[in-house]
């Protein structure tokens, strides 16, 4: 499922001010937006406190929203057929909270949890990230959406804090085991940049990455093969990143270096060991990514995007056949690196590919896919761009 119209580009914050206008009665005390994002490569290793290296996408969600004098809460999206949504903010519930106003009612439970004062408010919300496909649609909303609340509440949350509270709703409200890396892509993104991110203590340094100066362009592939975050497949690869941790006596697989994998092999059991393989050269291909784009660019990574790929479908295993068909196919038609993205099982694949070869690229993926009875992908261009902010 798609959010239509996807991409469009004549979305303008005083069009969805009008339709707020004509929802709820007034104009909304302002308009914010969020990216979602495509991790360029770090999988599975947030959680790890480790490295990653996404970047914000040139796809939004966008909240017009209004403070009210009382404690009722009303949203409702442009996408899909929800209809409009009461709550009380004195009283948000986890459990009775349903599809996607879990995400902004678990925003404002998170700052209630800081001790912050919330006030009942109107919030309507338009996306173009598509939903499900790895693209964090879901922070992109927990984003725009504690972006406004941290202004019209007057709270003053650093960036940092900003992103520990979504976690916080994630975690605990909506019910996802996620870490931290796709909020602090989209809050703290920008254009022609990568967010380099140390998860074990937040910092952020923000590197150059533009594909289309290099004459390349970001292929994304959205396998629409439906994922799920609280799937057994995610919860169970954590497992196993924490078992080896325990094993080698280290905080977290972050301190294991692939020096130390020959020793670690004689202490793990065989799928243990995989597992923790790929975090520890996942970790070391970040930095690598890093160190590659300062020096020679982005047409320089198509191999650690590979050697990634290929270190999530045998050591990891959370590829799927989509996806491995998506990657293998760019490969064999120019791309010069490709793999999976997101936490797996299906969503999307990137493809980095020369600005010649893309519709070579295209129509072969599409032609792959048909032949092999798969759901037709849905296929796009993203490029780096703004984090959270204000548009009105
Ligand atoms: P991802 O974050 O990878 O896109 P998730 O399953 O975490 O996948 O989040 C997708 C969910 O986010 C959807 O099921 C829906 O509840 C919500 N969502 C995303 N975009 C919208 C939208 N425009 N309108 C309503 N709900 C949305
Ligand atoms: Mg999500």
């Amino acid at each position: 499922m798609t959010p239509a119209p996807a991409g469009a580009p004549d979305r303008s914050p005083a069009d969805l001010a009008a339709r707020f206008e004509r929802e709820f009665g007034k104009a909304p005390d302002g308009v914010w937006q969020a990216p979602g994002r495509v991790n360029l490569i770090g999988e599975h290793t947030d959680y790890n406190e480790g490295f990653v290296l996404p970047f914000a996408i040139d796809r939004t969600a966008r909240v017009a929203v209004s403070v009210r004098p009382d404690s009722v809460v009303r949203l409702l999206s442009t996408y899909g057929d929800h209809g409009m949504v009461s709550a009380d903010v004195t009283a948000l519930d986890a459990a009775s909270a349903k599809g996607w106003t879990k995400y902004p009612l678990g925003v404002m439970w998170a700052l209630q949890q800081r001790g912050i004062a919330v006030p009942g408010l109107d919030l309507l919300l338009d996306s173009n990230v598509p939903l499900g496909a790895g693209l964090s649609s879901s922070h992109a909303i927990e984003c725009a959406v504690i972006s406004a609340l941290n202004e019209l509440t007057g709270a003053g949350l650093e960036p940092e804090e900003m992103v520990l509270a979504t976690q916080r709703a994630e975690n605990d409200f909506v019910g996802a085991p996620t870490g931290i890396m796709d909020q602090s892509a989209s809050l703290r993104g920008a254009k022609g940049h990568a967010v380099f991110l140390d998860c074990r203590d937040q910092s952020v340094e923000l590197v150059p990455f533009e594909a289309e100066p290099a004459g390349l362009v970001m292929l994304v592939i959205d396998t629409k093969v439906s994922h799920s975050h609280a799937d057994g497949g995610y919860a169970s690869r954590r497992a196993s990143c924490e078992l080896g941790a325990e094993v080698l006596g280290v905080k977290a697989l972050r301190d294991v270096k692939s020096g130390d994998l020959a020793e670690a092999s004689g202490l793990l059991d065989e799928v243990t060991y995989r597992r923790v393989r790929h975090v520890v050269t996942e970790n070391e291909r970040v930095l690598q990514t890093v160190q590659l784009l300062a020096t020679e660019g982005p047409g320089a990574i198509g191999a650690l995007l590979d050697a990634s790929h290929a270190s999530m479908r045998d050591d990891f295993e959370i590829s799927c056949p989509e996806l491995d068909l998506a990657v293998a196919t760019s490969r064999a038609n120019g791309a010069i690196g490709a793999r999976m993205t997101g936490g797996g099982f299906g969503g999307a694949a990137i493809a980095l590919t020369p600005l010649a070869e893309e519709q070579k690229v295209r129509a072969a993926v599409e032609r792959a896919f048909a032949e092999a009875g798969y759901k037709a992908p849905e296929i796009f261009t993203v490029t780096p761009a703004a984090g959270a902010m204000r548009l009105q």
